[in-house]
């Protein structure tokens, strides 16, 4: 059976003290028979976090990482550095990486090697924006994304991946996309991993939606049949996010 996923994203909130109480908070309200909670921070929260949730099944995980293992990058952060403190998972290719920092499908496809090489779990992110949807190119733009981000892959190492499908128009705005949306994605993403990797493969494989996920209309999404839990980000960060995990 594929892992159900939820993970929050906190992207640039929470300085060390306000992680530290937001962790405090979230704790007790994680536990979850069938799925793995993951909380994606920033850096800078990694470790105090990590105390936070030791003894717990939370993973710990980090919201971007650079493919080179050391060097000159003034204020990267590389694979070995994230193992090291004991992160589990690390989102790749976020749309506002994409967006804000030049990320291209080929940096994403560096960094989820260099995270497998580490043993890191890599959430690989895809989506399209309003205009490609309204252009009917999403799933060439999807397809594109996921053949280029997965590229040189092996079927063992794909299996280790998680795919993260956030249509960007979706990502902060409260717009969800519908349930049928968001699975016939879903459904075009495991069509071409199998393709890529083989059925057997693409069925193992999770997949998650990202877009203003919210207590609301989690539990919705999460019965699609290729939804296979959420990357979330605005209500990760509150109470909501325990409805979220349950769901
Ligand atoms: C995200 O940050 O990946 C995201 C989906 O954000 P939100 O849930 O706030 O739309």
């Amino acid at each position: 059976m594929r892992k159900k996923i939820v993970a929050g994203n906190w992207k640039m909130n929470k300085t060390p003290t306000e992680a530290i109480a937001l962790a405090e908070m979230l704790k007790p309200k994680m536990s979850t028979d069938n799925a793995t909670v993951v909380f994606c921070v920033p850096y800078v929260d990694l470790v105090p976090v990590s105390e936070v949730i030791k003894g717990t099944d939370i993973l710990l995980g980090a919201e971007n990482l650079h493919f080179e293992d050391k060097g000159a990058y003034t204020g990267e952060i590389s694979a070995p550095m994230l193992k090291d403190i004991g992160v589990k998972c690390v989102v790749i290719g976020h749309s506002e990486r994409r967006e804000y920092f030049a990320e291209t499908d080929e940096t994403v496809n560096k960094k989820v090697l260099k995270a497998l090489e580490y043993e890191l779990t890599p959430i690989m992110c895809c989506g399209e924006s309003l205009s490609e949807r309204e252009d009917g190119i999403t799933i060439e733009k999807i397809r594109i994304q996921i053949k280029k981000g997965l590229k040189g892959l092996s079927s063992e190492q794909a299996k280790q991946v998680v795919i993260a499908y956030e249509p960007i128009w979706a990502i902060g705005t409260g717009k969800v996309a519908t349930t049928e949306q968001a699975q016939e994605v879903c459904h075009a993403i495991r069509v071409v991993l199998g393709e890529l990797f083989g059925d057997e493969t693409a069925q193992e494989m999770s997949i998650l939606y990202g877009g203003s996920v919210s207590a609301g209309n989690a539990a919705e999404l999460f019965k699609m049949e290729d939804i296979d839990g959420g990357l979330v980000g605005g209500a990760s960060l509150k109470e909501d996010f325990e409805v979220i995990v349950k769901a």
